[in-house]
């Protein structure tokens, strides 16, 4: 039964119920080993009877959209982004290795998360750096005052520049976060708006990262309150949950207030550190990623894929699976910028890497042999939670036996095959029949 939309104080249950729906739908999920097409379930029903129309599709969008860029001699990068559970994909992005003209020595990476709909998020990819550039403030010269200077009021810029342009063409009320990093030859300018992320990992430590902008931090909330809002449910008026943002211009109309003094404010943290041959890389991701994965876990992770894999972008691909299945629910971005003095693949790593995988092949085995003696299916779910529970020596730091799920897969393809070889194992996963 369809009942109509009321208030806002009915947002807590509906949210439970779907929790509960969500959990459901991811368990079912894992239990079928992972869903490897790309169409959702179009069975032609409503397949709920909630009044709201669920933000989460039935299954995962699992393409990803991967890139490359720059030279390894100096700096090079990767992205990767997937639209997971959400139904849209709201985030966008951009990588620049080289500007143009006198700052072609010069680099700019962006991630922006958008809610509420992509048309903010686009423009930013598309012109966030032009409304920088304008303002004069990044030159040769680089006086790293006059450079930070230059890109708060570029997001300054962009954000009236946009309102006047939402107002006109009637833009959706979206929003968005940024997350960017500006690259000079001497520096790293890190500019955060937002709860993306971006991280600086040097001589194998995470020594730099940005705080996250929500409308709970002391600075955050004071500021929310003199702009005559409140901070409910850990969002500004109880709805929206960051508090710094381009965009979302329904939280802007305070008319008796200055742009960085409304209840969202698209006022970038803009810090500067000097760049060191100790830089390994940094990672900028929206938090779809770090919902789900810590800053030095997520280090580390990485860290470890260098030494067994020199393919930026394969290693971007596994940061975005292992969240998917750490259980991510939103939208997932994530560039890796790369630096010379990044680690690289080692004969010793690959031969741990190789000794890991055989014993996981063989604790797969083992496991299946169990199944099989007690005469029951075998069951991959079963596997997964027999080998999270195991204590199996030199698996990925950060990673976790979620990061070798692949090798799972094949293992346990392999070996279903070869003890039941009239029935292929439906590992990926199809609609079923019941
Ligand atoms: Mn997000």
């Amino acid at each position: 039964m369809r009942t109509a939309r009321r208030a806002s104080a009915v947002e807590v249950p509906s949210f439970l119920r779907q929790l509960a729906k969500e959990t459901e739908k991811m368990v079912t999920f894992f239990f079928k080993g992972g869903q490897r097409d790309n169409q959702s379930g179009e069975d032609g029903e409503f397949e709920d009877d909630d009044c709201y129309p669920s933000p989460y599709l039935d299954r995962p969008i699992l393409e990803k959209h991967i890139s490359e860029g720059g030279s390894q001699r100096e700096v090079n990068y990767a992205l990767a982004s997937m639209q997971g559970w959400r139904v849209q994909m709201e985030d966008a992005h951009t990588c620049m290795p080289h500007l143009e003209g006198e700052l072609a020595e010069w680099g700019y990476f962006a991630v922006f998360d958008g809610h509420a709909g992509s048309t903010v998020a686009q423009y930013c990819a598309r012109n966030l750096l032009e409304h920088i550039l304008q303002t004069g403030g990044v030159k040769l010269e680089n006086d790293p005052d006059e450079v930070k200077e230059g890109i708060r009021e570029g997001f300054l810029a962009i954000d009236r520049h946009m309102q006047k342009l939402s107002r006109q063409d009637n833009w959706e009320r979206s929003g968005s976060t940024a997350a960017a990093i500006l690259l000079s030859p001497q520096h790293v300018y890190f500019i955060n708006c937002g709860d993306s992320r971006t991280l600086l990992c040097r001589d194998g430590q995470v020594i730099f990262y940005t705080e996250d902008h929500k409308p709970f931090n002391p600075r955050e909330k004071e500021r929310i309150q003199n702009a005559g809002g409140s901070v409910t449910l850990q969002r500004v008026n109880g709805s929206l949950a960051v508090s710094r943002a381009l965009g979302d211009f329904d939280f802007k109309e305070v008319e008796w207030r200055p742009q960085t003094e409304q209840l969202v404010s698209p006022e970038p943290e803009v810090y500067e550190l000097e760049r060191s041959p100790q830089d390994e890389f940094l990672i900028l991701a929206c938090d779809g990623v770090w919902d789900v994965i810590g800053n030095e876990e997520l280090c580390a992770f990485v860290r470890s894929r260098m030494q067994v894999c020199n393919d930026l972008r394969e290693i971007c691909s596994q940061v975005i699976d292992l969240c998917l299945y750490k259980g991510s629910l939103d939208n997932m971005s994530i560039i890796i910028v790369c630096f010379p003095g990044a680690p690289h693949v080692s004969q010793e790593a690959l031969k741990k890497e190789a000794e890991l995988e055989q014993l996981i092949e063989l604790k797969v085995e083992e496991i299946l042999q169990i199944l099989k003696g007690r005469d029951e299916d075998p069951d991959f779910l079963y596997v997964m939670k027999f080998l999270a529970s195991e204590n199996i020596p030199g698996l990925p730091p950060g990673g976790g036996i979620t990061s070798k799920r692949e090798c799972i897969i094949s293992a346990y393809q392999r070996l279903t095959m070869s003890l039941r070889p009239q029935e292929p194992m439906d590992i990926e996963g199809s609609e079923d029949s019941n």
